[in-house]
């Protein structure tokens, strides 16, 4: 044994060591910076939009042109909407990830629930030529334990990204699956899809690819994390497949309750 050698490896272990700890804070503050950067721009857009609408109403369009006023109004009132829905978003997001929320655990049959949401999202998805179509296999009730209510938000947000991602005369599918001691869901649609290099980022908060921004379509980032969460918290997994052009498919675990 030679005493220098092994001091040596040590202090070289050591940098290797203290290196990958400065790489993961590097990498943390990239996120953070990602982070803080999409958030301001989320809520810049819809705060802007507002800006030059109240100041076209104070330069006085009221007078001038009355109908003109009345929809700067409206518009300026659904960014305020816009703007309330990120910060209903935020807070959820928030609670979520401190653990403030109380998963409410209750066994119900998981079919009713599923028709319920696609009833209320019909006018929705008719307004973008999509077809909701639940894929009904099972004769008996699908029990399971869960949350009833997050679980009707789980099916909202996912059901709401295949309209917004869809396209024209296209259709969204709900799948259940018994799995043993689980039941699968999975929500399939035959929209634009996602890159594969931004499918493990989807479920990131505030995380939208160039694509839905470009496009214009509505929305904060925040529905996908909202989702893992709920389904995290049921100590359950989702995943998503997606070919771009193609569609995608978001795919969970729910845990089967007996009788
Ligand atoms: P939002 O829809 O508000 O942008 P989400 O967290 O729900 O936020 O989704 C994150 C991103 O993932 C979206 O911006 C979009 O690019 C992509 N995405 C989500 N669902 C789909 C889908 N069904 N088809 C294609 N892309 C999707």
């Amino acid at each position: 044994d030679d005493p220098i050698n092994d001091v040596e490896q040590q202090v070289r272990d050591w940098a290797k060591e203290k290196k990958k700890e400065i790489d993961t804070l590097k990498e943390q503050e990239k996120f953070r910076r990602e982070f803080l950067s999409n958030i301001s721009h989320e809520f810049k857009t819809p705060l802007f939009a507002i800006q030059g609408y109240v100041d076209a109403l104070q330069d006085g369009m009221m007078q001038d042109d009355p109908e003109m006023a009345t929809q700067f109004l409206m518009k300026a009132s659904r960014n305020l909407d816009r703007l309330t829905f990120l910060i209903k978003d935020l807070d959820e997001i928030s609670k979520l990830e401190s653990g403030q929320v109380p998963i409410n655990y209750q066994k119900f049959d998981l079919s009713p629930l599923i028709k319920e949401v696609l009833e209320s999202m019909e006018d929705k998805a008719a307004g973008h030529q999509i077809t909701l179509v639940f894929k009904e296999k099972y004769q008996y009730p699908m029990m399971v334990r869960a949350d009833r209510e997050k679980m009707r938000q789980v099916f909202v947000n996912l059901i709401s990204n295949s309209i917004k991602y869809g396209k024209p005369k296209g259709h969204t599918d709900i799948k259940i699956y018994e799995l043993f001691e689980t039941v699968l869901v999975e929500v399939t649609d035959d929209g634009i899809g996602i890159e594969e290099k931004n499918l493990p980022r989807v479920f990131e908060r505030f995380y939208r690819t160039d694509r839905s921004r470009s496009r214009k379509i509505g929305g904060s980032g925040l529905g996908l994390s909202i989702v893992k969460h709920i389904i995290e918290a049921h100590e359950q997994t989702i995943n998503v497949r997606s070919t771009e052009g193609v569609g995608s498919t978001f795919a969970f675990t729910l845990e089967k309750a007996n009788g």
